[in-house]
């Protein structure tokens, strides 16, 4: 059987393929609108190249290393090419393993269990929840405070880590481009600070590989998490890559087949396991082959796109969006670094007097266009930033933030290899012409989220 990839038929400039970009919705003022999805950060749509390839894979689909047949042994061919391709898309050690998790979240988790007895973790209160919330259970956490500077984040953590038990494991993780700013974090420093005092890093690249090459060799970086949905392969599958020594000598993240290599009845009644020194251990269970086979093509696909074409047009149209927002006086964008850090194509940012649900659903039911509105599973930074307390909400319709006032929550626009111009422009327009004309429909609360009233 051959399992066509798809040649990307892209010119330079193009948006690569993605599914959904012939989706129309219909707008409460009437017709319909190409759907402008501008919430890449949150999932990013499929790569039509990504869907083909899964297509053609679909009907030799089979039970992965467990069949004797032959659609079995293709699977587990494939699935376990699919770690060759994860590993040179990651630019990883040669005895570096890669584990397919569900995702992001997951991984980390997976490693937070794999942790040494008496591992210190060191971790900015920036992160997304799923860097900041899974090592609290399983390690002495020391949460480092927002730094305002790539500068400051290294010195933060040198200065931490100058001061903890030189002897004792330590693990730092830290995110390579936030999901509220966008800005890229100085991850080769910060790996270099954890290796000088005897620490290891890992690098949450949900946001980051989507966007930029990740190499796990020139950050110098011990892990890497990513997630599938973020990288235009959106079928439940994410990735822990990295060093193999504390995941093989941790207990499986689950117990099950896949993971055992022998189990037997002990004599005291009991049953004894040998589990696998390989990723297989922490992977038991029957494995998502056309998640990790998906994560596979979609890292073939960006490669083969040009990492240099890619940021190159990602950059234009962050350019144009934060050139777009910055002509509306009452529009602020959330920034830790300053305007000059280099960021990825996610922007927060609040709109003086409007709440920011209110001006997201208002962007869909007017303009068709799908932002995220909220404080993005990283309440303690967007906190920092609004200089607010998030924990009192705006209400829906009427203006949360006089001005002059702080915002409750923000607005993030997001947008990746698959956005074409017209989105960004039609966002900016609308963006413009709703500060300056107001909301066209009435809008009210249901269970906690603003829609329009009819
Ligand atoms: N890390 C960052 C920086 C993220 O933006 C996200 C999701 O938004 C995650 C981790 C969690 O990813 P997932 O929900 O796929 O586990």
């Amino acid at each position: 059987m051959s399992v066509s990839t798809a040649a990307a038929d892209q010119s330079v400039c193009a948006p690569l393929p993605v599914l959904g970009r012939n989706v129309t919705v219909p707008l409460v003022t009437g017709g319909e609108v190409a759907y402008a999805a501008l919430d890449y950060a949150a999932s990013a749509p499929a790569l039509q190249r990504v869907w083909d390839d899964v297509a053609a894979y679909a009907p030799y689909y089979g039970s992965v290393h467990r069949g004797a047949g032959y659609l079995s042994q293709l699977s587990t061919d494939l699935f376990e090419n699919a770690r060759t391709t994860v590993a040179e898309f990651l630019d990883c050690r040669a005895d570096d393993q890669v584990v397919f998790t569900r995702s992001t979240t997951d991984s980390l988790n997976l490693l937070a269990r794999a942790l040494p007895a008496g591992c210190q973790v060191f971790v900015f209160e920036t992160e997304h929840h799923a860097s900041l919330l899974p090592w609290q259970d399983a390690a002495q956490v020391t949460y480092l405070n927002a730094p305002r500077t790539p500068r400051q984040a290294v010195e933060t953590l040198e200065r931490a880590l100058a001061d903890r038990d030189p002897y004792g494991p330590a693990l730092v993780c830290v995110t390579g481009a936030s999901n509220v700013t966008g800005e890229l974090w100085p991850v080769r420093e910060l790996a270099a600070a954890a290796h000088a005092h005897g620490a290891r890093i890992v690098l949450d690249a949900a946001q980051l590989a989507p966007h930029h090459p990740v190499s796990v060799r020139d950050l110098d970086v011990d892990w890497v998490a990513f997630s599938g949905h973020k990288l235009y392969a959106p079928f439940g599958s994410g990735v822990l890559a990295g060093r193999a020594d504390w995941l093989r000598e941790a207990e499986p993240y689950l117990a099950g087949g896949g993971a055992s290599r022998k189990v037997s009845r002990r004599e005291d009644g009991g049953v004894a396991v040998e589990w696998h020194e390989s990723a297989a251990r922490h992977e038991a269970g029957s494995p998502n082959v056309i998640g990790a086979y998906s994560i596979a093509s979609a890292c073939k696909a960006l490669t083969e796109a040009g990492w240099d074409t890619l940021v190159a047009r990602e950059q234009h149209l962050i350019d144009r969006v934060r050139e777009g927002l910055a002509e509306v006086p009452e529009v602020r964008i959330l920034s830790l670094f300053g305007d000059d850090a280099p960021r990825v194509g996610v922007i927060s940012f609040v709109v003086e007097g409007w709440n920011s649900s209110h001006f997201a659903a208002a962007l869909s039911a007017e303009y068709g266009i799908g932002v995220r509105d909220g404080l993005f599973c990283a309440h303690p930074l967007v906190r920092t930033l609004l200089g607010s307390d998030p924990q009192t909400q705006g209400e829906c319709g009427a203006p949360e933030a006089a001005p002059g006032e702080k915002s409750l929550n923000a607005i993030r626009v997001s947008f990746g290899a698959g956005t074409p111009d017209e989105h960004v422009e039609r966002f900016v327009s609308a963006v413009r012409e709703l500060v300056t004309d107001g909301a066209k429909w009435t809008y009210r609360t249901e269970d906690g989220r603003c829609v329009p009233a009819v």
